[in-house]
């Protein structure tokens, strides 16, 4: 059976609740950290743990919380980024929804380690009802004296708020949600400085996913060193992925991080294999933003190893041959997917969820979205292909906030490994008129 850290209880009947998640051990990293450790220590212990960053990045965690600013005297914050809005991406939503008081346990301990006595977790809009969800949970801790003033008798004191945004892709964007939760518009701001340094109010704050937060109790009750023996090298741990497409069993899994592709997406504990038994055609591992991976690359790397659920396997090879692990958002398509209709509806999202501050970004995507349509419907030419790369690799490395790379990759990725598809859209647009998508036929 396959090591579980976050969603080991989730079966348990009335989890959600205060009474049954303390009746089975939850809230004891609080105790642990405010009877019997520093803040320091804590941080200590995320460090050794080599947990990264669950949101997408992948940046160390405990090297987060160690650049935090304790030397300036000013509050410091935890904002917990739930504005999980990545297409393919939703297991932040699971955890939320099904043990709500994983991440509240998480946040109180982690904002000991930090020195911050006033944190929030910021909900994307949609997730209204993980909301009231947060919100309850919230209010059982107070009850219950885990929040508040002087918790477990101690000097510590923390209040917590959910807050929950508009519905705003960008609002994710680290910076950007920091302006939001300030009550302004959700404008990502340039980095340096880095939240760590000047963040909530110019305040030092740290903000970490949902998932990353929801692993430190298991860290503090059992070590960091016995979580970065999960795992495989620089990938410790487990890692949530949500699973979606052609493939049998949609869902949210816990992997622990070093198995293969292979095995995620065909074994009957995870993805249970291709749906209907059609052929695999394209791999999209982490969230709309990163490359698709094509059929000769998702089971094996271009040197011919097995691709693993690692950050290091799933971009081997770099853009070239390579992806990321991102968010975890598992996209699976079979041979009835057309890329060039999966590639517009990408641009499409990312055109309307540009916050516009940036020409790259701003003007680019709105070209990548109406060139895409204009082959998608069979009405582009060769040029606009290689249109569509000029603009892409002009968006690339160029913007403010990681949104502009977001849109270009996987037109990059597209053009890279299904050119022949978008040739097909310009060479026989009347099969592409005549029906909804490409089949893989000439
Ligand atoms: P990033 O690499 O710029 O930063 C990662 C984190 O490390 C940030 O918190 C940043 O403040 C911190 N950091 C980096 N260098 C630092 C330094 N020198 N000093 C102090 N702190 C430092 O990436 P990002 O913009 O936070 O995230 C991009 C990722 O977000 C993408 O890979 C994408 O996969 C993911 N994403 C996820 C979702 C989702 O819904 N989960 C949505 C959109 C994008
Ligand atoms: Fe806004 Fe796009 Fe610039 Fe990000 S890259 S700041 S979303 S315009």
């Amino acid at each position: 059976m396959a090591t579980k850290i976050l969603l080991d209880k989730i079966n348990i009947p009335g989890i959600k609740s205060y009474d049954v998640y303390r009746q089975n051990g939850g809230y004891a990293s609080v105790e642990k950290a405010i009877k019997s450790m520093t803040p320091d220590e804590i941080t200590e212990e995320v460090k050794a743990s080599g947990l990264r960053g669950r949101g997408g990045a992948g940046f160390p965690v405990g090297l987060k919380w160690s650049f935090i600013d304790k030397k300036s005297g000013k509050p410091r914050h935890l904002v917990c980024n739930a504005d999980e809005s990545e297409p393919g991406t939703f297991k932040d939503r699971y955890l939320m929804e099904h043990i709500p008081h994983l991440l509240i346990e998480g946040m109180i301990t982690s904002s000991y380690a930090l020195g911050a006595n006033l944190s929030y977790i910021y909900i994307r809009g949609e997730y209204m009802w993980v909301f009231k969800i947060l919100e309850r949970a919230i209010k059982e801790a107070y009850a219950a004296g885990w929040l508040g003033k002087n918790i477990l008798g101690s000097d510590y004191s923390l209040d917590l708020h959910v807050h929950c945004g508009a519905g705003a892709y960008i609002c994710g964007e680290e910076t950007a949600l920091i302006e939001s939760l300030e009550g302004k518009r959700g404008n990502p701001r340039i980095k340096p400085p880095f939240p760590a340094v000047s963040g909530l109010w110019s305040n030092p704050t740290v903000v970490n996913n949902v998932e990353s937060i929801a692993n430190v109790p298991w860290i503090v009750n059992n070590s960091g060193e016995a979580y970065s023996k999960i795992g495989l090298g620089r990938s410790a741990g487990t890692k949530l992925i949500s699973a979606s497409g052609h493939i049998r069993k949609p869902g949210v899994y816990e992997i622990e991080m070093g198995i293969t592709v292979h095995e995620f997406i065909n074994s009957d504990e995870y993805c249970g294999g291709m749906m209907d038994d059609r052929p695999i055609k394209a791999l999209i591992p982490g969230g709309s933003s990163v490359p698709i991976l094509p059929e000769h690359l998702i089971y094996k790397t271009a040197n011919g190893e097995d691709r693993l659920m690692t950050y290091e396997s799933l971009s081997d090879g770099g853009f070239e041959t390579g992806s990321m692990l991102g968010s975890g958002g598992f996209i699976v398509y079979n041979d009835t997917a057309c890329i060039v209709r999966n590639t517009w509806n990408f641009a499409r999202f990312y055109a309307h969820e540009s916050c516009g501050q940036c020409s790259p970004c701003r003007e680019g995507t709105g070209w990548l979205e109406k060139i895409l349509h204009r082959i998608e419907t069979g009405n582009g030419t060769m040029e606009d292909i290689d249109l569509l790369w000029n603009i892409q690799s002009n968006i690339e490395g160029n913007t403010i906030c990681p949104l502009g790379d977001a849109a270009a990759w996987p037109v990059a990725a597209a053009i890279r490994h299904f050119r022949e598809e978008f040739e097909y859209h310009v060479l026989y647009p009347e099969k592409i008129k005549n029906r909804d998508h490409y089949v893989n036929e000439p």
